[in-house]
């Protein structure tokens, strides 16, 4: 049984900064998630993507956020369960909480942190019957390194923004060798800057677009060679390539959460914004996953919430102390 002060189920950029948090009012954390590494979205979907929103930072990466988020939580020590989902939670009789994963890990604690942003990350596939056959040899559902592609040959389904930005980003800066993209339609869903830019690159030779068009088949000794491309009036062709990633987005799903006796609307947990705890006492959610009037699925929104969540986290821990807020600047950070 692993005890700490407090659960984080979810390792994404906002249950990372938690950490920190926690950390400044002397609470231990110990996170839960089912991927295999920590940063969630960032790390899952966009690591070399930059971001602009992040307070003091004009342009950061995806991944370096993260890093960076590690960092800042490392003086606290926190622990991690890793590539576990967590499926069941138990209320016991003092209040606290027992937190078992998919693996059988439990975890005990007083405080239950929910910052499981989508839930579990389900991408959206194409209904291609083998599709599945070629998962990771040549099909990809997310575009993790883009480097991974240099001097292949990719195929890029979608007609929303990362079916957009990353056709552009392999084919202008030339580490594909070869970019098509494959959409439906001949209207693109995407922001119209990024759709004019396919369109001129398009023009230019530069990328190949294939519209009005559909995948509906894959070719390929154990391995993607070849695809069955179907425009919806002038047939079949077949494109040869290396890749084939679908960008049709992520399913969003709470998974097991879902079945907490959690208030839910629209997929995401209600909270209220006075500190954003749940309907049942002692369980917050943070970021992504929670929702109210005004939410914002922003990075730094659940910066904030966590920060709030945890000084009402505090108290519950500890009623009888009282909490004086104190600068980091006055106070530094003291680690465990
Ligand atoms: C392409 C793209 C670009 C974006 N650009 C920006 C931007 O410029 N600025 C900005 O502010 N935001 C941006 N966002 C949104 C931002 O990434 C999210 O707001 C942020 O990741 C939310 O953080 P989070 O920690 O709440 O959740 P997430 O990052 O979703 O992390 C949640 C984690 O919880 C885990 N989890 C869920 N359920 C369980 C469970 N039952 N057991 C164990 N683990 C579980 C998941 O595996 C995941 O790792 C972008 C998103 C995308 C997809």
């Amino acid at each position: 049984m692993i005890k700490t002060d407090i659960i984080i189920i979810g390792a994404g950029p906002v249950g990372l900064f938690a950490v920190f948090e926690a950390g400044l009012l002397k609470l231990k954390c110990h996170l839960i998630d089912s991927l295999p590494q920590p940063g969630g979205q960032c790390s899952e979907i966009y690591p070399k993507k930059p971001i602009y929103d992040i307070p003091g930072f004009p342009s950061v990466l995806a991944g370096e956020l993260v890093d960076n988020l590690m960092e800042q939580a490392a003086p606290f020590k926190p622990g991690f369960t890793l590539g576990e989902a967590a499926t069941d939670i138990e209320k016991q009789e003092d209040g606290s909480f027992i937190v078992t994963t998919i693996k059988g890990t439990k975890h005990h604690a007083p405080i239950v942190m929910i910052a499981g942003g989508l839930g579990v990350f389900e991408p959206r596939k194409p209904p291609i019957s083998n599709i599945t056959d070629y998962e990771d040899k040549g099909v990809e559902y997310i575009i993790k390194d883009p480097e991974f592609y240099r001097g292949k040959r990719c195929v890029i389904a979608g007609g929303g923004d990362s079916a957009l930005d990353w056709s552009i980003f392999l084919a202008e800066k030339k580490i594909a060798s070869e970019v098509s993209l494959v959409h439906r339609s001949s209207s693109f869903r995407g922001h119209l800057d990024s759709v004019q830019k396919v369109f001129d690159l398009a023009e230019k030779g530069i990328i190949r677009l294939i519209t009005e068009s559909e995948v509906v088949g894959i070719e390929g000794n154990g391995k993607v060679e070849s695809l069955t491309v179907k425009h919806q009036k002038e047939g079949e062709q077949s494109v040869e390539t290396d890749h084939f990633i679908p960008l049709f987005g992520l399913k969003p799903s709470l998974g097991p959460i879902a079945n907490w006796g959690l208030e839910i609307e629209k997929n995401a947990i209600k909270v209220d914004t006075r500190d954003y705890s749940t309907n049942i006492p002692g369980i917050y959610a943070i970021g992504d996953v929670n929702t109210y009037e005004g939410k914002l699925k922003l990075i730094l929104c659940g910066f904030h919430e966590g920060t709030i969540a945890l000084q009402s986290a505090f108290a519950r821990i500890h009623p009888e102390k009282k909490n004086i807020l104190k600068y980091t600047t006055v106070n530094g950070v003291q680690g465990f």
